[in-house]
């Protein structure tokens, strides 16, 4: 790596602040009262959640749409995260998607755990691919935060650094609410690349790198749901199960509650199944297919069978429900009972399928 092909603003921005919460750590640790670290949460808060709602679902993927309101809060709160503007980010995020594991993918945890966490950054070249934000170019507010986006951070981060010093004294404002808040935003954002693409289950996608992991997803407000994410990138959620830690969902649907979002997003359960009976069916005929003993042929066809069943049932409840829409009050209590029954047979042919799978892929070794 030669030095001029250094970005040295993200390279020295990040050294500095690691620099300087180690050198000024003896000088503030008596000064940090209840208010610094209050501040830090508040402002952890704020800069993480507007990266996660607005930066990544709103703006990267749209998977909802938000009033101006909304919007700004965005656009003006993200600049407590220093991770550039939502235009750049948003165009950068698409081409990670796009080309997910191979070498035009910004931070593809393929070039090492490190370059997807953070070192990226300061080789990166980007070579600014207008059609891949063609719609963001047209929102007018996100152009503005673009342009502006140096001076936005500066004067927002001046009038927190001000306000915290109300409250504390002067360096425990500027180490708690300032330095590790960048700190903390920075790495937790980073994890998502390099931990959420490493360490965890590949629930929905075997294919893929990204992996669901509810400790990355507790640090990120739910962005740790990268598997599911990466799989279904439209939908507005990441953790799609009541137990699953995802915040930045809550806080979506709240807001859409009060007239500040709408259109959510969501992919159906029996698409997400039908997506994944395909996907697991294509890996598991290309490992079978390389083994000849009879447990492999019975194997494969209990795979062409069920998988066969699961996609005409879940095929028939998607007609049998656009039916339902335009049927008469006789015909609709029928459909009705239709409906369930497909919806049970449904429930047993996924229980039957994640045990054959579970079973075949432990038997044969076939992981992601
Ligand atoms: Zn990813
Ligand atoms: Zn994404």
């Amino acid at each position: 790596m030669q030095a001029k092909q250094l970005n040295w603003l993200p390279l020295g921005f990040v050294l500095s602040y690691h620099v300087l919460l180690i050198a000024l750590l003896p000088f503030v640790i008596g000064e940090l009262n209840a208010a610094a670290w209050a501040g830090f949460l508040l402002t952890y808060v704020l800069g993480g959640l507007t990266i996660t709602a607005g930066y990544h679902r709103l703006y990267a993927h749209n998977a909802y749409q938000a009033h101006p309101v909304f919007e700004w809060a965005v656009l003006i709160l993200s600049t407590l995260a220093f991770q550039w503007s939502a235009l750049m980010w948003s165009h950068d995020h698409r081409l990670h998607h796009n080309h997910v594991d191979t070498d035009k993918d910004p931070y593809s945890v393929k070039k090492g755990f490190w370059h997807a966490h953070m070192l990226w950054l300061f080789t990166y070249k980007r070579q600014f691919q207008p059609q891949i934000v063609n719609d963001l170019l047209k929102n007018r507010r996100v152009v503005l935060q673009d342009r502006y986006y140096l001076l936005l951070a500066i004067v927002v981060n001046a009038a927190v650094l001000g306000i915290a010093c109300l409250f504390m004294h002067p360096l425990a404002a500027l180490w708690a609410v300032i330095l590790l808040r960048i700190f903390a935003i920075h790495h937790c954002t980073w994890f998502i690349n390099s931990l959420a693409h490493t360490w965890g289950a590949h629930t929905y996608a075997r294919e893929l790198s990204a992996v669901d992991n509810a400790i990355v997803a507790f640090l990120t407000f739910g962005e740790g749901y990268h598997n599911y994410h990466h799989a279904f990138a439209t939908d507005y959620r990441n953790g799609i199960r009541w137990y699953h830690f995802d915040p930045t969902k809550w806080l979506v649907w709240t807001a859409a509650r009060i007239g500040l979002a709408s259109k959510l997003r969501t992919i159906q359960q029996v698409r997400i199944q039908k997506t994944l009976v395909q996907k697991d069916k294509q890996l598991f005929m290309e490992r079978l297919s390389k083994e000849s003993d009879a447990l492999a042929l019975d194997l494969r066809a209990r795979i062409e069978e069920l998988s066969a069943k699961f996609e005409s049932n879940a095929t028939a409840l998607s007609r049998t429900l656009r039916d339902l829409r335009s049927a008469s009050e006789h015909q609709r209590n029928l459909l009705r009972i239709e409906i369930r029954r497909l919806r049970r047979e449904l429930r047993a042919t996924w229980k039957a399928w994640v045990s054959l799978t579970r079973w075949a892929a432990n038997r044969y070794a076939i992981h992601a």
